[in-house]
């Protein structure tokens, strides 16, 4: 039989020189502890250079462990100081513990675990700890994972924008579409935004020469941005967001209009939504309002008229279509879709660049996804950092290496 100080040595896997000297259980505060001590005349490597010497003195330290049953367990330890002739005096490192954390290994396993598949919040409360501890121990990983990746295989990319929370504020996603990961993440969309990918990429052994695909909205920052920071890249103005400004314009005209004909005012979705999608209300109404000569049914026809030009089959054909729709647009008497015409024509290459790459960050709707998990696990902390840390766990395919691993 073992003794239960033996016993816990070997649960928490402890080494000569270090042993358990005693164990405590405390059932009224419904702790467990465990001190942990070293046998005397032990050297300790120093920290900075490995070098062997004597214990300088002690400090008195403690680590939250996994729970043993339903006690919250903590590790005391008389961690040695040394005394190095070269680099000083160190506290040694512990094999339980990473330097400067109040949690072992195991426990921040756990929470690592944990925060994969339930919100921060939550994992706090199941543990009984701050979320704020927490957040730390899931910044420390993701950050020492991301220090170590390598983006010097990186060609395409396409660059997003995610509300923070509410509308209130936006940090701008870099993702790799090959990959189909997120590389990076940052608040704000202005020009310097992609800027500051860059010198992300470049720290993780990437080539700004070599981007080739770049696939974004229409904002003015991030395309004057990818002009300078990628010399050799097409960009191509994604189809989603087109097809957004689109549904926005529509649906301007049809609040124009509900003015003068009250049965568009609840029509909204009906104008939006695909038409395999409609319920049969929708349905009824939608082929009430599309008999009427409605300004609102005219623009729903030039959408579509955008969504046939995407199914073209090459960029020659997808041209000429979008070159009738850019006339109707233009002389339709439809402001937002006067609007919608100016923009097309700004942006007239970069759209049909589309049909020689067949590029969208459709193929990251799976990581959009993702995103919203994030955003949910990172909620109720208003740090922009804890929700970017947040997508780079959750969409980033980082190689996590908790517990020393
Ligand atoms: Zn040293």
């Amino acid at each position: 039989m073992f003794s239960n100080e033996k016993l816990f040595e070997i649960a928490l896997n402890l080494q000569e020189p270090w042993y358990v000297k005693r164990i405590e259980f405390d059932t009224t505060a419904g702790e467990l502890h465990m001190y942990i001590d070293f046998r005397k005349g032990s050297r300790f490597p120093c920290p900075v250079c490995g070098q062997e010497s004597k214990v300088h003195d002690t400090v008195e330290q403690t680590w939250r462990h996994l729970n043993f049953f339903q006690y919250k367990a903590y590790v005391h330890s008389r961690t040695p100081r040394r005394d190095c002739p070269e680099d000083g005096v160190h506290l040694v490192n512990v094999p339980w513990s990473r330097h400067g954390s109040d949690f072992t290994l195991l426990f921040e396993a756990l929470i690592m675990a944990l925060v994969a598949q339930m919100t921060v919040a939550s994992v706090a409360r199941i543990v009984d700890e701050y979320d704020t501890r927490l957040w730390r121990i899931v910044h420390h990983y993701v950050d020492k994972a991301r220090a170590a990746e390598d983006h010097s295989q990186v060609r395409n990319i396409a660059i997003d924008e995610t509300a923070c929370q509410r509308g209130q504020r936006y940090i701008s996603l870099f993702h790799d579409t090959d990959a189909r990961r997120v590389l990076f993440a940052t608040p704000g969309r202005e020009a310097f935004t992609v800027g500051c990918f860059v010198k992300d990429l470049e720290a993780h052994h990437g080539k700004p020469e070599q981007i080739e695909n770049v696939v974004c909205d229409m904002s003015k920052a991030f395309l004057h941005g990818i002009e300078v920071q990628f010399p050799n890249a097409t960009v191509v103005i994604d189809k989603f967001h087109l097809m957004q400004l689109m549904n926005e314009a529509l649906d301007e005209v049809r609040r124009q209009e509900q003015q003068n004909v009250e049965d568009l005012k609840y029509s909204r979705y009906v104008w939006l939504k695909n038409q395999s999608n409609l319920t049969a209300i929708q349905r009824r109404l939608f082929d009430d309002l599309s008999q009427r000569n409605l300004k609102t049914a005219r623009a729903y026809r030039m959408k579509l008229a955008l969504q046939e030009v995407y199914q073209s089959l090459d960029r020659a054909t997808a041209e000429e279509g979008l070159y009738r729709l850019y006339w109707w647009l233009s002389h339709s008497r439809l402001e937002p879709m006067k609007a919608m015409a100016v923009t097309i024509k700004n942006h007239w290459d970069a759209i049909l660049n589309y049909f020689d790459h067949r590029r969208t960050t459709g193929a990251l709707e799976a990581i959009n996804g993702l995103i919203q998990a994030a955003r949910s696990k990172a909620r109720g902390y208003r740090n922009v950092n804890n929700l970017i840390t947040m997508v780079y766990l959750i969409a980033g395919k980082l190689q996590l290496s908790p517990a020393g691993a």
